[in-house]
């Protein structure tokens, strides 16, 4: 099971997060059938979610990230909660270009300029939601320009996927590092120091996949205190019943129309991509029941 934990370090003046997302982004990309790089964009945004989602206070709250742009991916819409749930789906999974000039993924192509929206709902009637323009399209980059731009709480992000050569999943997860408003010079320059020594998330991940292990890696020579350790996955809450009640909303006329051919309706879940399928006569019970 894909874990996560929280941390403090260096006497308590840098706030962290550490994740091995691997089967939670497995899973994704087999719903899905996502290729190669949209697995990467996928990935990395849940990634960037699952952690973020613990920052939530309550674990009733939820979190969506949305990533609209130009390239071929159009966008991706990541939600998590507190417990470690994660979903989320890509607007166009099968989308493809050319690797990088490094020979890499080209996440940062295939979404093109945009923008991203966080919102945080914590079951008030106004949700928080704050939307900057992307900075590269690569996630990780653009989380730290939200934290950096939105909360003004500097942080140092990293976020990556792994695949195989039969395009499964190697290995994916991150981290988020960030400064506590009393982080003293000392331990800003450190922390630079310490994160301008990792060239490739995915490389450090590839060595390492147990995020205690990757976070005591990156703090090196510093305090690392682990204060919560979580297990994530990629759980959505659609159900027959929900999409039943989606069914009811739409009206009498409306589903007298969606049976209009007596032909059994099929309705799909975009976060999970499962289909439901209500046959004509259950579809009349539930006009009935209106
Ligand atoms: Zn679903």
């Amino acid at each position: 099971m894909d874990k996560m934990i929280r941390a403090i370090a260096d006497n308590a003046q840098l706030r962290c997060f550490a994740v091995n997302s691997t089967e939670t982004v497995e899973y994704a990309r087999n719903a899905h059938n996502t290729s190669p790089v949209v697995t990467a964009a996928l990935g990395r945004l849940m990634t960037g979610a699952a952690m973020m989602g613990t920052m939530l206070g309550e674990e009733s709250e939820l979190l969506t990230l949305q990533i609209t742009g130009d390239g071929d991916v159009r966008g991706l819409v990541v939600t998590a909660d507190g417990e470690g749930n994660v979903k989320g789906y890509a607007k166009n999974p099968k989308a493809i270009c050319p690797a990088s000039v490094a020979g890499k993924l080209d996440v940062g192509r295939i979404i093109g300029r945009g923008s991203l929206t966080v919102i945080k709902d914590m079951g008030l009637a106004d949700p928080y939601n704050s939307t900057i323009e992307l900075v590269s399209g690569e996630i990780g980059d653009d989380l730290a320009n939200y934290f950096a731009t939105s909360e003004q709480v500097p942080s140092g992000v990293g976020l990556g996927v792994l695949m195989n050569k039969d395009n499964t999943v190697r290995v994916a997860g991150g981290f988020i590092i960030q400064l506590m408003p009393f982080a003293s010079e000392e331990c800003i320059s450190k922390l630079e120091t310490n994160l301008s020594r990792i060239t490739s998330v995915t490389s450090l991940l590839d060595q390492m996949n147990d995020p205690e292990e990757m976070l005591r890696f990156i703090l090196q020579d510093t305090d690392v205190e682990i204060t919560d350790t979580k297990n994530i996955r990629f759980k959505c809450n659609c159900s027959r019943n929900r999409v039943e009640k989606a069914l009811i909303s739409m009206g009498k006329l409306q589903l007298e129309e969606l049976i209009d051919k007596n032909e059994p309706v099929e309705l799909n879940c975009q976060f999970c991509n499962t289909d439901y399928e209500f046959s004509p006569q259950e579809i009349r019970e539930i006009i009935r029941a209106l």
